[in-house]
């Protein structure tokens, strides 16, 4: 790694919402949703409806309190949301969904995620992008509210993906993207920046790597070195992405919060060292988990000198 400008920090911010699913366009965001209970595109149907009551024992307090809504505005490629509303926490599913019972129980684990205290994720440019550096040709707020958004909610994924399976909706949302000839831009690929574009597909393909099925994935791959003429770089890309993240089968619900720190601690590093491969020519700082639940803002002097950054 190269240069002394410092990329990023990682600070807690206790920020709770998910996106499920790619977003159609950067532009959507949670304020964007409708709000209103009498919204005639919302609806609220009961959790009942989708699961047995020995699953709803075991998701113990969510079953009760969480508000299940379909919601049709939500952009065809977004299955879900997970979001609070004047502390209500609630479960926006898309009525197209493949799966709205796998939609709900996703949600439902990132509120519980969120309750046991999975930060957010705050990343900042420090100092400005040197000459050599990527990120220069790239709108900072597009770079986090595109990849590193969907970075991070992958890495959260891959806790309870193996409960959730995931299979149906990427794989659903892939065909589709490849029936168009195109996955969506996560906004880097406008910028006309080679490596931007090549971060902006290996992205997808980490995805689909990781939460598609077998047959899917290979399609995805040979659609990628199909359309792009340089589609093994971004194979590789793809793969090393992948490889920073180890998918763990554990039980959030039957955790306690110093366990699920030690959870959120491992994700956070492999944030961390996502950041540090995709070549952005800048040095990555990944705070202390404790920092996390520390009242204090961090300082930028302090980060400075913390040595190995
Ligand atoms: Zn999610």
């Amino acid at each position: 790694m190269s240069g002394s400008a410092l990329l990023a920090k990682f600070i807690m911010q206790y920020l709770p919402s998910c996106s499920c699913g790619n977003e159609e366009d950067i532009g959507v965001t949670k304020e964007s949703l409708p709000t209103k209970e009498n919204d005639s595109t919302r609806r609220a149907v009961s959790i009942n409806e989708f699961f047995t009551m020995s699953e709803m024992q075991y998701m113990g307090r969510w079953a009760d309190e969480v508000r299940v809504i379909f919601d049709g505005t939500l952009p065809p490629s977004m299955h879900g949301k997970s979001m609070l509303e004047n502390g209500v926490p609630i479960a926006l599913v898309n009525p197209a969904a493949p799966d709205p019972k796998y939609v709900i129980i996703h949600e439902i684990m990132h509120h519980h995620m969120d309750n046991l205290g999975c930060p957010s994720l705050l990343v900042s440019v420090v100092e400005e992008p040197p000459e050599s550096s990527w990120l220069r040709a790239v709108s900072f707020k597009v770079f986090t509210n595109g990849i590193l958004v969907q970075l991070w909610e992958l890495i959260q994924h891959s806790r309870f993906n193996v409960m959730c399976g995931p299979e149906s909706a990427r794989d659903r949302q892939y065909i589709r993207y490849m029936e168009q000839g195109k996955l969506h831009s996560y906004g880097l690929e406008k910028t006309g920046n080679t490596q931007a574009r090549n971060l902006d597909i290996a992205v997808h393909l980490a995805v689909i790597w990781m939460e598609g099925s077998d047959d899917v994935k290979q399609r995805v791959i040979d659609f990628i070195l199909r359309t792009y003429k340089d589609g093994s770089d971004i194979l590789r890309l793809g793969e090393s992405i992948v490889c920073c993240i180890q998918p763990e089968d554990v039980d959030f619900f039957c955790m306690d919060k110093n366990e699920a720190r030690r959870v959120f601690s491992d994700m956070v590093k492999e944030m961390e060292k996502i950041l540090r491969i995709i070549d952005t020519k800048m040095h990555v700082y990944v705070g202390d988990i404790a920092v996390m639940f520390s009242s204090q803002p961090l300082d930028v002097n302090m980060l400075n000198q913390a040595g190995n950054v």
